[in-house]
């Protein structure tokens, strides 16, 4: 397996002033540089695969990272994206994004390549290859699996079992939806994120604090052959502390559980980028079930970097997370 790991810078918003600004486009792409909040005339600097600044559009995301992938896809390798991120930061929008078409993130701008893709495989082979697309959504909250296609009133307080089968770990009784045009993926995606939007305020929670962890899987038909890759967009829990600002006992409970899986996720991405044997994808939920680094496939990890003041503390920590994982 492959990873990347890219920064996005996102604009200051509408109530953010320009003093307030610690990230300043530094005019490389692959540098991001911010004071130390303890001494602010020093300044660490951190590298990644490439980084992304205020201006970048949904577009050029998508252009750039996530587009150059859809043909291995169709090749039979997964391809694995993460937001990280600090609450407020961009992760929902980098995903999701807006309704308009300019501001639709990178899950619709994928699944519209991948339809394309299919029709064309579809006619190119004059319909002897034939391409199915089925999603399942569900959120991790807790290290317990909620299936986003039950309405959170169906939901068993212990959530989804996982189990492992044939040397792959399955979510049981996790829903399989097919969609077989783009219309039908978006309908089905957005009554999805409807229950994980009642899901949040029902558990007097933020969706901050859950994983949502959308699965495509593509299946190719030539013939009796079948092929499937599987391309997951994870939009995880804000990486904030929330020790630091809010410590009754339910938030502990969160918080200890969310660092765990964000933290395990970081060790796996290290293991694949520095090329290590052992991976630690069976020590949380979350990794166990992607089977991280398991495979050929593909992994991007976008960084999402709100570049004022107030996220000064939480946006270092980020940093120096994802530079770790790189
Ligand atoms: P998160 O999911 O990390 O909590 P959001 O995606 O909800 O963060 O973003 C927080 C706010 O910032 C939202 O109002 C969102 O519309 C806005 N925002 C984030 N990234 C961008 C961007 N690149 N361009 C414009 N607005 C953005
Ligand atoms: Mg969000």
């Amino acid at each position: 397996m492959s990873v990347r790991v890219v920064a996005r810078i996102r604009p200051l918003l509408h109530a953010e002033i320009e003093k307030d600004a610690i990230i300043e486009p530094t005019g490389d792409s692959a540098v991001v540089k911010i004071p130390n909040p303890r001494c602010q005339s020093e300044t660490f600097s951190f590298q990644f695969n490439s980084v992304y600044d205020r201006e970048t559009t949904q577009a050029k995301i998508f252009e750039e990272e996530i587009a150059p992938n859809v043909k291995s896809l169709f090749k039979g390798y997964d391809v694995t994206l993460f937001a990280y991120g600090v609450t407020g930061s961009g992760k929902t929008h980098t995903m999701r994004g807006g309704k308009s078409l300019n501001d639709r993130g990178v899950i619709p701008r994928l699944l519209s390549s991948i339809y394309r893709r299919a029709r064309k495989i579809e006619k190119d082979t004059e319909g002897e290859t034939g391409v199915e697309v089925v999603m399942s959504y569900y959120e991790i909250y807790n290290d317990k699996v909620f299936d986003l296609f039950e309405p959170p009133e169906k939901r068993t307080p212990a959530g989804l079992s996982i189990r492992d089968n044939n040397g792959k770990t399955v979510v049981v009784g996790l829903t399989e939806r097919p969609c077989t045009t783009l219309k039908e993926f978006e309908h089905l995606y957005d009554e999805a994120n409807v229950n994980r939007s009642t899901s949040a305020t029902k558990l007097n929670a933020h969706s901050s604090r859950s994983h949502a962890i959308l699965c495509v899987k593509i299946i190719q038909t030539t013939g009796g052959e079948t092929r499937v890759s599987t391309a997951s967009a994870i939009d995880l829990a804000g990486s904030e502390d929330n020790r630091r600002t809010d410590n009754n006992k339910e938030r502990l409970v969160e918080s200890a559980s969310i660092n765990k899986s964000l933290f395990v996720l970081a060790q796996c991405v290290e293991a694949i980028s520095k090329k290590q044997a052992r991976i630690p994808y069976r020590e949380s939920k979350m990794t166990r079930i992607l089977s991280l680094g398991q495979n050929n496939g593909i992994a991007i990890m976008i960084l999402n970097l709100a570049p004022v003041r107030s996220y000064h503390l939480d946006t270092l920590s980020s940093l120096n997370f994802a530079n770790r994982a790189k």
